[in-house]
């Protein structure tokens, strides 16, 4: 017995000892991080979060199989975490059944666990054969072959097998020649059954060799994953705990900004010390399962964009300069950084550090960063809760606000935004000139009306998405609602120059437009635009801007249940719905435009394969509306041109067979409309009839039938 208690205190002193050695280096790179990050309040949302997502594993099943596969593994990692313990005080006992007493192997409770953890380790097995098929023999495109992967399989069956061996070694040694089955642990007794005839002796050393073989795998195990991928075994609780409790895309902007300006402190993300601790230990937690990178338009259309790469790459970044991070001070307070050196000899803060340490250009190339839509599918995507568009849209502000290098194309959009508060450079003067001869009122003219119609800058001047507008007035008036529009007094939302990276020019549309709407007492919105209703509900309460904001969609459903909009007439044909990623993922509005379309008689409303959560992109989001797609980098694209609005629009067109009458496909964004359009027509197939929900109402309601049977031509 002191054998085997010195044997086994050494083991865990070394191995222990080890671990909080690597992990304090982990703590250390996480406080280098130094933007702020506030993940830690909303307790109660962020537990249930962990119970659901964690120990529910409901994001795993996203994918079936490994979906199952993995609750296999994790299931036998929180049961046999009390084996382990058990096996350890072992170590320390003459009485091999001990088990903290309630778990001795021949109390009840003891007996229960042992039938437990007997099964599902045989579920593990099965979980790491599955998980060994794919990565050695199916190895689909989002994997690829790992040795640590493999290694790490290897070791979780090495955990199973070295426990089966301890327990039958214990029956062969206990049985004295006359071998009986344990019905309570039915695995490890059949291995003791394939050992039958052998001597006690032979019991004795197969128990050892898996009692002794399972604390030294354990304590491998431990000092192996903050190494590798599999450091999500430890940092999984506190990465979901401390995710975005919005959906997907929740956007970091920088605080005092003119401040920083002023004292020319760094804007945007240059280095690890410009990410947050959060960000940190989103990199920490990657799996590398490539879900995201699955599921990412860009990463389809073949661009050099993919999340996993790129979690990848800043990760292996972070741990090449491990050691020159931590020893980094903390940057200066805003009070103190004006008296702070820039030296980091002084001991303070390096402002201006070696251009080794710099993210983009060099571990990440700007093509990667300017590729992304913002269509957040890979945060939806992602089973441990990593966000991407945050860290991609800093390391944006750093190049557009420090660098100045952006895409040329940009530079139109920046300066329009500038000077007449729209991308298209148009007079805003003009911004009302859709709504002639519909009689809408401007607010200035109608101070008290109950609901602000939130135009946004595509339906104001883009003829193609006039007709949204015109369509939503239209609707709203039929329905009576009293609303009316800022006409010249709206200037964009700021949704373009934000995902653009120029934050600067975001916060001052933002603080411009919620002036206007606070000085008009506005409190009820309904807006066209995705992007303006994400930006108004959920960026805007920032500037002071509290709202009741509503999707037309959402609002126009409202109104189609309520019976004052009546889609009586028919509008024959086959639709299909492209779901908007900012009102889709981003905010869950996937049913009330499905639910327009179904009420509109005549209409057959079917789904592509890849709708709803899983629907793509149409490609104009995260301002890829105002430059020029990032070209095709990377062999094997699945998607073939390159277009992403090529690529949604073929998958729309799948359900919608050719020479079928009056085919058409549904959109609830101006951008979605352009963008799909556009697809259409690139692919010769003119004939689909291609609308925003509201005009599909609107037909349905006014009972426009020659023109519900002629297909959108205007693209
Ligand atoms: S937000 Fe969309 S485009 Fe950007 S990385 Fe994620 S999946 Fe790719
Ligand atoms: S970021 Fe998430 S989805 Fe992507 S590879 Fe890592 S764990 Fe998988």
């Amino acid at each position: 017995m002191l054998a085997s208690a010195v044997a086994m205190t050494l083991l865990l002193i070394v191995g222990i000892g080890l671990f909080a050695n690597t992990a304090r280096k982990r703590w250390a790179l996480m406080q280098a991080a130094q933007a702020p990050a506030d993940r830690l309040t909303d307790a109660g949302r962020r537990a249930a979060n962990v119970l659901w997502y964690m120990f529910g594993q409901a994001r795993m099943f996203r994918y079936t199989a490994a979906g199952i596969a993995h609750a296999f593994i994790f299931g036998g990692f929180v049961v046999l975490g009390l084996r382990t313990l058990v096996l350890m005080a072992r170590g320390y006992t003459t009485d091999p059944h001990f088990g903290f007493w309630i778990f001795d192997d021949d109390a009840p409770l003891g007996m229960a666990y042992l039938f437990l953890k007997d099964i599902i380790g045989l579920l593990v097995l099965l979980g790491v054969a599955y998980f060994l098929y794919q990565r050695l023999v199916a190895r689909p495109g989002r994997l690829e072959l790992s040795t640590e992967g493999v290694f790490i399989l290897c070791m979780i069956s090495g955990l199973i097998l070295s426990d089966l061996f301890y327990e039958a070694g214990q029956y062969i040694r206990e049985s004295e020649g006359a071998l009986t089955f344990h019905a309570v642990t039915p695995a490890a007794s059949t291995v003791s059954f394939l050992l039958a005839g052998a001597p006690p002796s032979a019991g004795l050393a197969l128990g050892a060799i898996g009692f002794w073989m399972h604390t030294i795998i354990v304590l491998t195990f431990l000092n192996f994953l903050p190494l590798g991928k599999h450091f999500h075994v430890i940092t999984v609780l506190p990465n979901v705990y401390a995710s975005d409790t919005a959906r997907v895309g929740l956007l970091r902007g920088i605080q005092e900004i003119e401040e920083k300006l002023e004292r020319e402190e760094t804007l945007g993300v240059r280095t690890v010390q410009d990410m947050s601790w959060k960000d940190v230990l989103d990199l920490y937690t990657c799996t590398e399962c490539g879900r995201c990178s699955d599921h990412c338009p860009a990463t389809n259309t073949g661009k050099l964009l993919s999340p996993k790469h790129l979690t990848m790459a800043l990760r292996d970044h972070m741990y090449a300069h491990e050691d020159h991070l931590i020893k980094l001070p903390r940057k200066p307070s805003t009070s103190t950084a004006e008296e702070a050196s820039t030296t980091e000899d002084s001991g303070v803060y390096t402002l201006k550090e070696d251009e080794k340490y710099q993210l983009s250009p060099g571990i990440v190339d700007p093509e990667v960063i300017w590729a992304c839509t913002s269509c957040g599918a890979c945060e939806q995507e992602c089973p441990v809760f990593i966000s991407y568009v945050d860290k991609i849209i800093g390391l944006r502000q750093h190049a557009v606000m420090e660098q100045g290098t952006f895409p040329d194309q940009l530079q139109n959009a920046f300066r329009g935004l500038e000077t007449v508060g729209n991308p298209y450079s148009f007079a805003n003067e003009q911004r009302a000139e859709w709504a002639e001869g519909l009689d809408v009122p401007l607010r200035s003219d109608k101070p008290d009306a109950e609901y602000l119609y939130w135009v946004g800058c595509s339906p104001s001047f883009d003829d193609r998405a006039r007709k949204i507008a015109r369509a939503t007035a239209q609707l709203l008036k039929a329905a009576g609602v009293d609303f009316a529009i800022l006409g010249p007094e709206e200037t964009c939302n700021g949704d373009p120059a934000r995902r653009a990276g120029n934050e600067y020019l975001f916060q001052m549309l933002a603080q411009q437009n919620v002036e206007t709407l606070n000085g008009y007492n506005v409190r009820k919105i309904v807006t066209t635009c995705p992007h303006c209703f994400n930006t108004l509900l959920r960026e805007y309460p920032e500037f002071g801007g509290q709202f009741e904001v509503i999707h037309h969609t959402d609002f126009l459903y409202d109104l189609v249940k309520a019976g004052r909009l009546k889609p009586q007439h028919e509008v024959p044909g086959r639709i299909v719905y492209h779901d908007s990623c900012y009102i889709g993922r981003y905010h869950g509005i996937y049913d009330p435009p499905r639910e327009i379309l179904r009420a509109i008689p005549g209409l057959e409303v079917v789904e592509a394969k890849e709708s709803r959560s899983r629907g793509m992109c149409c490609g104009a989001g995260g301002a890829q509306m105002w430059k020029e797609e990032e070209p095709i980098r990377r062999e094997g694209s699945r998607e073939g041109d390159g277009k992403v609005n090529h690529a949604r629009t073929r998958q729309l067109l799948r359900v919608l067979p050719n020479g079928a009458p009056n085919r058409r496909i549904a959109t609830a964004c101006p951008f979605c409309k352009t963008m799909i359009g556009d697809g259409v027509t690139d692919q010769g197939e003119e004939a689909v009839d291609r609308r925003d929900v509201a005009e599909y109402l609107l037909l349905a309601v006014q009972g426009t039938a020659e023109r519900a049977t002629q297909a959108e031509s205007s693209t």
